[in-house]
């Protein structure tokens, strides 16, 4: 009787027309996007086939002698168990009987809009079934049981898939990835696999361009959400990065350049965590002050409470108050590096001279404490107490790929790579 997961070859089937139609179209808009459907370029995911009933959404399927049909809804902002059931076809005392045995349907009333639901509802509009996927992967489900309901979970199918996606920066990266379907998600996570080469708050220009290859994971024709980013391209006029995401065989997993460099570095870029709303400050320059000014520091600007992050490891040496810096935090790391975050609005919890940080974590946020006229964050860089300039400082890189991996590495990154070339080239001839 749980046979929740029909429609879903027809759906998928659906789906990936509509997919093929979008990535004729989409680069007529600067945009090119592709779908990996295994064929003609390497595929080193496979990707399940899924054989299931079939059945159309909302069309009577025979049952014992009554028609079920098969219905599908969003639950809405706003809509209460009953709106939605009434919505999928059932009638109101249907709801109502379902609501009333509340333990079975208690789940229900966590649902979030956007979840998709499935119910299952006969001739006469008594509801049979009615489901959803959770955040688990498992099929939550509450089924007639003669003139009671039950409540059943079972693990979901879940398909994992890729996609390749690329854009052009005109005012924003998130404007950007949005125009090519990205999720907010992968943009965020692009921004970091680069973050210690490029400033996605600084080093933006218009024009500049990047590829992804990310895992997708699909239900019922449906994509639930994204994984991991695979494989990433950024050109800005300068130079092209890029990185191949490559896990050894003790499962430490990181992001290394096709000869096998860590793109990893020992201090970020930007001290500003990356985010739809810092990124919108990206072109516009203003309030992000370009320059090492005579203060010798960076100024970003941002909204007040952005959140900050150490650009590398290291041991707090002082949190608190400190005149024209207003809130500050020092930072000292490996081999008489220092770094200075000031004008904060507050400390993370429980930060405290002695702390240890990693790079990337969270340490205050952005204020206009002290000597500041408004919300921004005042980075400085020292090497041995002297001032440096982190906009002109070259990095060393994490560990590169080991010696006795490269093989390995190479078989992971090849294909990869050669997505990465396919996006580059818009030639979306060879994916269809
Ligand atoms: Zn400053």
């Amino acid at each position: 009787m749980h046979d929740d997961e029909t429609g879903i070859v027809t759906r998928s089937g659906e789906r990936r027309l509509r997919w093929s139609a979008a990535a004729v179209a989409l680069p007529l808009f600067g945009v090119v996007a592709a779908f990996g459907t295994a064929e003609h370029v390497p595929e080193p995911i496979p990707v399940r086939t899924v054989i299931e009933p079939l059945a159309l959404s909302a069309t009577p399927v025979g049952d014992s002698g009554t028609i079920i049909y098969f219905q599908e809804d969003r639950f809405r902002r706003g809509d209460t168990l009953t709106t939605l059931i009434e919505r999928l076809g059932a009638d109101e005392d249907e709801a109502a009987t379902l609501l009333r045995s509340s333990r079975a349907a208690r789940p229900f009333r966590l649902l979030l809009p956007g979840t998709t639901v499935r119910a299952k509802v006969d001739e006469v509009g008594k509801l049979r079934s009615i489901s959803f996927l959770t955040d688990r992967d498992t099929i939550l489900s509450v089924d007639r049981l003669g003139e009671s309901f039950g409540r059943f979970e079972q693990q979901a199918e879940v398909t994992r898939g890729m996609e390749m996606k690329s854009g052009e920066i005109e005012t924003s990266l998130f404007a950007a990835t949005d125009a090519a379907g990205i999720p907010d998600g992968i943009a965020v996570e692009l921004a970091d696999i680069f973050g210690g080469d490029v400033d996605f708050h600084r080093d933006l220009r218009r024009g500049d361009r990047f590829g992804v290859v990310f895992e997708t994971f699909y239900h019922g024709g449906q994509t639930i959400r994204s994984g991991r980013v695979l494989a990433a391209e950024f050109s800005s006029q300068r130079r092209t990065y890029r990185a191949v995401w490559f896990q050894d065989p003790w499962g430490r997993g990181g992001y290394y350049t096709p000869d096998g460099e860590n793109l990893r570095k020992v201090f970020l870029r930007s001290p500003l965590e990356f985010s739809r709303i810092t990124s919108e400050f990206g072109l516009r320059r203003h309030p992000i002050f370009q320059q090492w000014r005579a203060h010798q520091g960076v100024d970003y600007g941002a909204s007040g409470g952005t959140r900050v992050k150490s650009t590398g490891d290291g041991v707090v040496s002082f949190v608190g108050r400190r005149n024209g810096y207003g809130n500050l935090i020092v930072i000292r790391h490996h081999a008489g590096y220092s770094t200075y975050y000031a004008h904060l609005r507050n400390f993370a919890l429980g930060l405290r001279a002695g702390s240890r940080v990693v790079q990337g974590e969270i340490i205050g946020y952005v204020g206009q404490t002290g000597w500041a006229s408004g919300p921004h964050l005042h980075y400085e860089f020292h090497l041995h107490n002297q001032n440096r300039n982190p906009l002109t400082m070259a990095f060393p890189a994490a560990q590169p790929i080991l010696a006795i991996e490269l093989a390995a590495f190479r078989r992971t990154a090849e294909p990869l790579i050669a997505r990465l070339d396919l996006l580059k080239n818009g030639d979306l001839a060879l994916l269809e």
